[in-house]
């Protein structure tokens, strides 16, 4: 239902935990974060309001890149198990999904038959599972491999483990926005979740992928060529 993303120079919990109050007017059923730190990633899920996530959280939670979502669930009740961020199974990715993945039940049936333990009843869960296991040289390079057996609908955030310093999104008929910042970037599915930080945003273009970093960002596409995607000015009525 709703996604944010932060990278940059401050603590990310924080800025992810009030992005997600902002998009709380959506609806949802329950929150979760995960933030990329020194000791790898920490996430945080929880069935119900923000602030019972935002409760939950360890006091040390430092790391300055993470993601968050409030989830309004399509596949699967709303469990703890089922909210995101859904993770790989070595827990190396970790992804944000709004949408429905169309072909979610082959998929998971595939990836049962080779092994995979399915930690949840989602659709999104499946993305994190063929990310990790493409065979890729870049984050983006796997993302893309793993959009290529995905059929349905998706905007999407994803962090890696072994690239710690950068944000994967993609969107094929979900909204997602690039929040420019100072030295920092942020993330959203909705400009509500943006106003707060930033006037300058990107709007992703249906099917374009992006990588976001703490200076900066690049569009492109499926075929994996740049894409010109230039910042627009919002202006703020809030
Ligand atoms: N289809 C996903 C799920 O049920 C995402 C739902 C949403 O957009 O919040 O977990």
């Amino acid at each position: 239902c709703g996604i944010v993303g932060y990278i940059g120079h401050q603590a990310a919990a924080p800025v992810l935990v009030e992005g997600l109050t902002r998009l709380e007017y959506r609806g949802y059923d329950s929150a979760g974060i995960a933030v990329l730190g020194s000791k790898g990633t920490t996430s945080i899920r929880r069935v119900g309001r923000v602030r019972e996530l935002e409760a939950a959280l360890p006091k040390r939670l430092t790391g300055t890149v993470g993601i968050g979502h409030t989830r309004w669930a399509t596949h699967g009740p709303a469990l703890e198990q089922n909210a995101h961020p859904q993770r790989s199974q070595d827990g190396r990715i970790s992804v944000v999904h709004n949408g429905i993945i169309d072909n979610a039940a082959a998929l998971r049936a595939h990836l049962t038959q080779s092994g995979v333990e399915l930690q949840s009843d989602t659709d999104t869960e499946v993305i994190a599972h063929l990310i990790a296991q493409a065979d890729a040289e870049t984050l983006e390079e796997a993302v893309l491999t793993a959009l290529a057996r995905i059929t349905g609908t998706y905007a999407l955030a994803v962090l890696d483990e072994r690239h710690p310093e950068r944000i994967v999104l993609a969107r094929s008929g979900s909204p997602l926005i690039i929040g420019i910042g100072d030295k920092e970037m942020l993330v959203a599915s909705d400009v509500a979740a943006l106003v707060r930080h930033t006037d300058r945003v990107v709007h992703l273009n249906d099917g374009e992928l992006a990588t976001v970093t703490a200076t900066g960002f690049r569009t492109f596409d499926r075929g994996n060529s740049p894409t010109s995607s230039e910042p627009v000015e919002i202006s703020v009525a809030a």
